[in-house]
């Protein structure tokens, strides 16, 4: 189905951009029309993605993927992207000061998502001048944001309403946009992640959303028997060459992980990449002997970036091995289907890892002397 709508959206808003800087330029008073086309386009073109990402997400075929997740990268990604919103509508944004010691259990694009929505309802529905407070409390069990605004509040019969689609709770008229997706995605991604979502609010003095999500530990190297053995191992060096390696992945905590394996290795050059289509230009450009690719991404996953690979003549040969923390005997099971190398499961044990690794350079070794 998002072909079908994507595709004459593409048209709309592909050809009005043309129009926009064509030559000789537009008149004014085209001009405004064309600016019209193209704010309604990017608007639907949004609206068009929330009800696809909620379709997948109802037809229970959304691919999560759980691992530890630093709720301070999280949060400063977070910070990023939604402060020049609160700055646009003049809202005072305080997030909390973290060590970085809090994780939690959730996949990571997920998370984000569901901070973003509700960090940009807090601006939207908010009071000129108002204040976002974002806030965070831990045990070892759960850890809990909020997210407090100083909006209008909601009373009680609205807020049994909130989650509902496509309810606004009489914002349809309001000057915002949106579709009221938000909230129910929020709340069915936090309970795919195994946490609760609630709001609280007191009409005059504002809302708190929060959520809760299980609470986790940093992901450590784990230095113990087979593994400590194998890191302590000298090093030899795999012929003369130098080796590159790609690594797409959007947990810097896993991307950090794997720099430290590959750091005692001075004949293997890592690059990486956040997601799959920067994946995919630098696995072109830079033509690496071996790439390990994550699944759960944001934008196209890896089993879909692993196809494009594959049928592009200049990385089709460079063997690709995932590495998930989709562990399930079905995951690791389509994921070899689809034609990874090898399917590596996090959390990452480093002989196998280092097995696979090799295995893999040595394929390609072999393959680029048969070329040559
Ligand atoms: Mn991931």
């Amino acid at each position: 189905m998002s072909h079908e709508l994507r595709s004459p959206l593409n048209a709309i808003l592909g050809f009005a951009q043309l129009m926009d800087t064509d030559s000789p330029p537009a008149t004014p008073s085209q001009k405004e029309s064309i600016d019209q086309i193209l704010h309604a386009g990017w608007y639907l073109l949004e609206l068009i993605n929330e009800i696809l990402d909620l379709a997948v997400i109802e037809s229970g075929k959304l691919l999560l993927s759980e691992e530890s997740v630093s709720l301070a990268e999280v949060m400063l990604e977070c910070q990023a992207m939604i402060g020049p919103q609160g700055k646009k509508h003049g809202i005072k944004l305080t997030f909390p000061q973290f060590d970085n010691s809090y994780f939690v259990r959730a996949d990571r694009t997920r998370l984000k998502q569901v901070l973003i929505n509700l960090l940009s309802n807090a601006i939207k529905y908010n009071q000129p001048e108002g204040t976002v407070i974002v806030d965070c409390a831990a045990t070892p069990e759960r850890t809990r944001i909020s997210i407090r605004d100083t909006g209008a509040g909601l009373p009680l019969e609205k807020l049994t309403q909130l989650f509902q689609p496509f309810n606004r709770l009489g914002q349809e008229n309001s000057a915002e946009e949106g579709t009221g997706i938000g909230l129910v995605m929020s709340k069915r991604l936090v309970e795919l992640m195994g946490g609760v979502i609630g709001v609280e609010s007191t009409v005059g003095m504002g809302s708190v959303f929060w959520f809760e999500l299980a609470s986790d530990t940093e992901p450590y190297l784990s230095m113990e028997g087979e593994d400590a053995a194998a890191l302590a191992e000298p090093h030899v060096l795999r012929g003369t060459r130098l080796h590159t390696l790609l690594y797409v992945e959007d947990n810097p905590a896993n991307l950090k992980l794997v720099e430290q394996i590959i750091a005692r290795y001075p004949d293997i050059r890592l690059m990486s990449a956040v997601n799959g289509n920067s994946g995919i230009e630098i696995a072109r450009s830079s033509q690496p002997n071996v790439i390990l690719m994550d699944i759960n991404l944001p934008g196209i996953n890896g089993l879909e970036a692993l196809k494009i690979l594959h049928l592009d003549p200049t990385t089709t040969h460079i063997p690709v091995i995932a590495i998930s923390a989709n562990a399930m005997p079905l995951d690791v099971e389509r994921g070899m289907k689809a034609g990874f190398f090898r399917y590596i499961t996090k959390p990452i044990r480093v002989n196998e890892f280092m097995e696979a690794l090799d295995l893999a350079l040595e394929f390609a070794r072999e393959h680029s002397d048969d070329d040559t």
